[in-house]
């Protein structure tokens, strides 16, 4: 970001007078102007799976237009067709869904400014470099893979940064002619303008930047006839009437380049914000090869679509400050206090302590506000405790209501519902294993057990138990450290989890007797 001098070159600017027609006064507008109706897009290449970065930008796309009454559009921009990763395309829009994030205008929901697929626009494409090859703002350039090779090593040599001479736009039409008539490779070019381009990123401030001091003439249309990301990307945001781009900082440095061909054409450029990368904990920058960023990676280990959302927002801004007193926010939460002047302008790091306390929140939300997840939450809990327990499935206690029950119960304990399947929770569904510490006497045992089966006019709840456990260790002079570990072992087969009153009043009366019958049997 070196070469982006940002707004401490305020006195150059002033005296460097720029044509600022009506028609562009938004890009030197700090605020976003929502005079019109707000159009964003998200534009993926599909060169690979959506991770949490492209997700982020997704989603506060969504929130913008959201947030103003707008359109939400996904665009494929696939131009670069060597690069594309099959089913990736598709599987983006899958993710979107998923997140519930889904598009007005898309190549599976098509607006009125389709296709929304960069690969089958390329007639407009043909038309419109037409236009800009009439007034000069384009043109051939036969240059060989060769000779731009060697401009390139020259530079390196020379220690200068690469870029092309701009040698062909001094061709005359003449040898143009001959050119084409010899039916030479040709590509075409976008003739730079040398002025000082600036503009009002909405994240970043003023932004400064002499493109053609620092580039040569972008390459519009390659010599195979296809549009370059920049070109495509500047006729179809004018197309298909974007107000507002939100992407990646990585762009930003193409940014007036791309204002240069809007004004080339004389259309109105869109806003633009850059939004700062999101990088790992560590500092490192998350990638599309990176497995764990992957968007199927967090559906696989079970984090909830919205716990997503809320974690990729934790950190970075955009919000008002009442989205931290939230509990759980949901997506409505998050439009209603999306801000776009506080998105930092710094790159921020994922924390990933927050995930689970995302998706811990996110569960308690559906138990609590939505019957109808809440009965998905236990119907998939039912499904994923017979899958693990297939051979169990007779003594399974699968009634929903005492699932629900479960769930309910556990949801300060879990990550996922993953959890109260496995590991330290597996109790809850099974009969523990044979248990080291069940050193307490088996009569005495017994006599607990019975203790518990026959008191049944006090509700089985943990402080009733907790109390009468201290009592009976008291009675029967038994080590109170001792006894709990070995009641633990009994209940669980465990030596670590959940107090063992509070494993009791899960497992229920009946189900606590019979496990504490069964461990004296086994002694
Ligand atoms: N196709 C670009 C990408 O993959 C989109 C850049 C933009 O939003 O303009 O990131």
């Amino acid at each position: 970001m070196h070469m982006i001098q940002k707004s401490l070159l305020r006195k150059s600017i002033n005296v460097i007078s720029i044509c600022r027609t009506g028609a562009t006064r938004s890009l030197y507008s700090n605020v976003p102007d929502t005079s019109t109706t707000v159009r964003v897009r998200f534009a993926p290449s599909p060169t690979g799976f959506m991770h949490l970065g492209g997700l982020r930008t997704a989603l506060f796309n969504y929130l913008f237009a959201k947030s103003h009454g707008g359109k939400f559009i996904l665009r494929i921009e696939d131009t670069d067709q060597e690069r594309l990763v099959e089913g990736a395309t598709e599987q983006i829009y899958q993710d979107l869904k998923w997140a519930g994030i889904v598009p007005d205008e898309s190549p599976w929901n098509e607006g009125p400014y389709g296709p929304y697929v960069q690969s089958l626009r390329y007639d407009i494409y043909k038309q419109e470099v037409k236009k800009l090859m009439e007034d000069g703002r384009a043109y051939y350039c036969f240059c060989s893979e060769r000779r731009l090779d060697l401009l390139r090593k020259d530079a390196v040599r020379l220690r200068q940064v690469p870029k092309y001479d701009n040698k062909c736009r001094h061709l005359t039409p003449g040898q143009i002619a001959e050119r084409l008539a010899k039916n030479d490779k040709f590509c075409i070019r976008f003739k730079l303008d040398s002025k000082a381009d600036e503009f009002q990123d909405l994240i970043y401030g003023k932004i400064v930047y002499f493109v053609a001091q620092n580039e040569g003439d972008p390459v519009i249309i390659k010599s195979d006839g296809f549009p370059t990301y920049h070109f495509a990307n500047v006729v179809d945001d004018h197309h298909m009437k974007i107000s507002h781009v939100l992407r990646g900082v990585e762009w930003q440095i193409s940014t007036p380049k791309h204002i240069q061909m809007f004004q080339a054409f004389g259309w109105r450029p869109p806003q633009y914000a850059h939004l700062p990368l999101v990088m790992n904990s560590n500092g490192s920058k998350l990638s599309k090869r990176q497995g764990d960023v992957q968007l199927e990676h967090y559906r696989s280990i079970g984090i909830f679509p919205q716990a997503l959302l809320n974690f990729i927002t934790q950190s970075g801004g955009g919000f008002d400050r009442e989205l931290i007193d939230i509990t759980g926010p949901q997506l409505k939460d998050l439009v209603d206090n999306f801000d776009i002047k506080k998105i930092n302008a710094h790159s921020s790091r994922l924390n990933p302590d927050l995930l689970w306390q995302c998706n811990r929140e996110e569960i308690a939300h559906q138990l609590k506000h939505s019957p109808e997840k809440a009965d998905g939450l236990v119907k998939e809990v039912i499904r994923m405790v017979r899958e693990e327990y297939k051979d169990h499935l007779k003594s399974l206690d699968l009634d929903e209501k005492h699932v629900r029950e479960v769930l309910e119960w556990s949801i300060t304990r879990i990550g996922s519902l993953q959890d109260l399947v496995k590991g330290k929770l597996s109790f809850l569904w099974v009969l523990p294993q044979r248990s080291k510490d069940a050193i307490i006497d088996a009569d005495i045992l017994k006599v607990l057990a019975k203790n518990f089966a026959t008191e049944t006019d006090v509700p089985f709840t943990k402080a009733y138990i907790s109390d009468f456990l201290k009592a009976f260790a008291k009675r029967n002079q038994i080590a109170f450290d001792q006894f709990m570990k070995s009641l633990r072992g009994s209940l669980s087969g465990l030596r670590e989890g959940p107090g063992v009153a509070e494993m009791m009043e899960i497992l229920g009366r009946e189900k606590t007797v019979e496990r504490i019958l069964l461990a004296a049997k086994r002694k």
